[in-house]
C-alpha cells in the first residue's frame, strides 16, 4: 500500500496506430493537487481520459492502491469525476438543473445538503439558479462546470483547463476556488496551459512533452526552474 490516492504507471495511449502517451508515470497523494501542464497537443487531455476510462490506456491505473474499475460508469461511482475543457453544459437549462444532473448517482438527501454547500460556496450561481446556463459569463460557465461536478462529491476532480479563454482576474478567482477545494477533502488533478497560475495552487506538477514527462517535483520547485521559466512560464 502506497498511500496514493492515484497511481498511473507506465501509461501509453494510441489513437489508431498513433501512439501519444509514452510511458506515463504519475503519484497523487489524498488531499492534493497535483498539475500537469505543458503545451498544446503534449497529451494532457489524453491523460485525463485515460483516467476517467474515456480512452483505452495501457499500463497500470490504481486507485486508492487497487486497479481502477473497467468502465466510465463504475470509475464515476468510485468518485471520479472529469470537468472537460469544454465544460459541456446544457445552455437551454437552468443552472440549478444543470447542477441537479450532476448528482444522479446521489440520494436526495446527499443531493440536498451538497446543494446547499454549493450555493455558499458560488454565491453568484446561487443568484442566478433560474437563469440559463446559456447567458452566464465564461467565468460563471466555469464555475457551474465545477459545481455540476461537486455534485457528485467526488474524490477525485480532474479538472482539464479551467482557465481556457478566461479573463486573468476570472482565472484568479477560478484557480482561488479550486483551491480552496482542496480544505473539503476532495484531491484534484489539474490540467493547464496556464503554468504559473496553476504551480501557484497546486502540490506537485509534472510537465509532459509530446507525451512524456520531462519534468516532475514539488510545484514550488517547477514554479522556479530555470529551464521551465524559459519555455513555459515566460521568463522575466
Ligand atoms: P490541448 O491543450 O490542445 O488539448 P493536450 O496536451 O491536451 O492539448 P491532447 O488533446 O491530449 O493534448 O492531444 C495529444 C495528441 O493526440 C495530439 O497530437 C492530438 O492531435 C492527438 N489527438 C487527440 N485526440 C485525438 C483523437 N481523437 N484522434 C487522433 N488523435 C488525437
Amino acid at each position: 500500500m502506497s498511500g496514493n490516492l492515484l497511481e498511473l504507471s507506465d501509461i501509453h495511449v494510441s489513437y489508431g496506430r498513433a501512439e501519444v502517451l509514452h510511458g506515463i508515470s504519475l503519484a497523487m497523494r489524498p488531499g492534493s493537487i497535483v498539475t500537469v501542464i505543458g503545451a498544446n497537443g503534449a497529451g494532457k487531455t489524453t491523460l485525463l481520459n485515460a483516467v476517467m476510462g474515456i480512452v483505452p490506456a495501457k499500463g497500470t491505473i490504481l486507485y486508492n492502491s487497487a486497479p481502477v474499475p473497467h468502465s466510465v460508469e463504475a470509475r464515476v461511482a468510485e468518485g471520479l469525476c472529469l470537468v472537460p475543457e469544454k465544460r459541456e453544459l446544457f445552455s437551454t437549462m437552468s443552472v440549478e438543473d444543470n447542477i441537479e444532473l450532476g448528482g444522479f448517482l446521489r440520494n436526495a438527501s446527499e443531493r440536498a445538503e451538497t446543494r446547499e454547500e454549493l450555493y455558499a460556496r458560488f454565491p453568484r450561481l446561487a443568484e442566478r439558479r433560474k437563469q440559463l446556463a446559456g447567458t452566464l459569463s465564461g467565468g460563471e460557465r466555469q464555475m457551474l462546470a465545477l459545481a455540476r461536478a461537486l455534485m457528485s462529491r467526488p474524490r477525485l476532480l480532474l479538472l482539464d483547463e479551467p482557465s481556457l479563454g478566461l479573463a486573468p482576474k476570472i482565472v484568479a478567482d477560478i484557480l482561488n476556488i479550486v483551491s480552496e477545494l482542496r480544505t473539503t477533502g476532495v484531491s484534484i488533478l489539474l490540467v493547464e496551459q496556464n503554468a504559473r497560475a496553476a504551480l501557484e495552487i497546486a502540490d506537485e506538477g509534472y510537465l509532459v512533452e509530446l507525451g512524456e514527462v520531462k519534468r516532475s517535483g514539488p510545484a514550488a520547485e517547477l514554479a522556479v526552474d530555470p529551464a521551465l521559466m524559459e519555455s513555459y512560464l515566460g521568463s522575466h
